[in-house]
């Protein structure tokens, strides 16, 4: 059996838990086994509804308030009870922040090898990974030892892609042994202003600006044209080392792994650290006053210029088309 453990948001299973699904149910084809899920806190566990398109026989769902907060030693220590009692012989897991640092508990506390960040992965003997190393610089093929084999799987190594077929998925509680201990690092109560806005992770255009945007107010623009699209604003590095930008805004290695269907980068060299977190992007638009701007090489389309003209002008055509008002565009 293959145990997917399954990052949630009020029972809205993550992007990256519905790809760690379509790994899985591949997986479970392959070694024609079934597919199960753990899903603990927050309140509400994953509609079963959305788990029987992607194959899953049974959900998991720990019965203990405690861990409704994020706690990864006592999420780790629900999940490896659980695997105890259903044996599975593999446990995956997102390698987002949580994802990873909870599968990283597990390992400790069950006494076994993980492998991190993996894109793809062969079941047999020996059971063989790809997996991303140096913030994706590098891939490296390793055989993976252990009874259970635990693993996280890359973001966006692959689409999630749901099934037409649905299964039967049997909820059943479980009540895991805690200790007081396992709650040393939790999260404590947090308030979420509710903005409305479309999360980097998700949004299917992200209008990131670099250093080249020359300060915080200079994002205005960025925020014009994310807004103009139905987008998100991203930024580099350099930007949230300022002070102009929140982190939550970063892409990269050290921030968030975008995989929008359009990446506009705006004043942004292009460091691997931060290519790393937006080359899962299907298309990338670069607007940069340098030609030789690494970006500019990695990208499908470029613009050469100031990005606060380009920016101007491209959103007031948006705005002049979104209007009615005919293109002013060379026909
Ligand atoms: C361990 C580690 C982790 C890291 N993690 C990340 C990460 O997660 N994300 C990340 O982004 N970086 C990360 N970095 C930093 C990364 O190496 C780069 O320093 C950073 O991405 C550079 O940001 P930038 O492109 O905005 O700035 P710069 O490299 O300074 O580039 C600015 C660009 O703007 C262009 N420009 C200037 N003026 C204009 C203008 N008026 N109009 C248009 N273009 C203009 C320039 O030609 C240039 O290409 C990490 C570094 C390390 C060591």
């Amino acid at each position: 059996m293959i145990l997917a453990f399954i990052e949630h948001v009020a029972g809205a299973p993550t992007m990256l838990s519905l790809e760690v699904l379509t790994m899985a149910g591949r997986l479970a084809g392959e070694m024609a086994t079934p597919l199960e899920a753990v899903a603990i806190g927050p309140k509400g566990a994953p509609a079963a509804g959305i788990l029987s398109s992607y194959g899953v026989s049974t959900l998991h769902v720990a019965d203990e308030p405690r861990l409704a907060e994020y706690a990864p030693a006592a999420w780790a220590r629900a999940i490896a009870d659980l695997a105890g009692r259903v044996n599975p012989q593999i446990v995956i897991g997102t390698a987002s922040d949580r994802g990873g640092e909870v599968m990283a508990h597990l390992a400790t506390r069950m006494t076994l090898p993980m492998a991190a960040n993996c894109t793809e992965i062969v079941p047999g003997d020996p059971f063989t990974v790809t997996r991303q190393r140096w913030g994706g610089s590098l891939l490296e093929e390793a055989h993976l030892k252990g009874t259970i084999k635990l693993l996280t799987l890359a973001p966006h190594a692959l689409t999630a892609e749901a099934s037409p077929s649905r299964t039967e998925v049997a909820t059943g509680a479980f009540s895991p042994a805690l200790d007081d201990r396992d709650f040393r690092v939790r999260l404590v109560p947090q308030v979420e202003a509710d903005t409305g806005k479309i999360s980097l992770a998700q949004a299917r255009v992200v209008v990131g600006g670099g250093r080249g945007v020359g300060s915080a107010e200079g994002f205005a623009a960025l925020e014009e044209l994310a807004t103009l699209l139905g987008g998100a604003v991203g930024c580099s590095r350099a930007v949230t080392s300022l002070g102009w930008r929140p982190h939550s805004d970063q892409v990269g290695q050290t921030g968030t792994r975008i995989a929008p269907d359009l990446y506009i980068a705006c004043g942004i060299s292009g460091a691997i650290q931060h290519m790393v977190g937006c080359r899962a992007a299907k298309h990338i638009l670069a607007i940069n006053t340098d030609p030789a701007a690494p970006i500019v090489a990695q990208a499908d389309y470029a613009v050469i210029g100031d990005v606060q003209k380009v920016l101007s002008t491209v959103n007031a055509e948006i705005k002049r088309v979104k209007a009615g008002e005919p293109s002013r565009s060379p026909a």
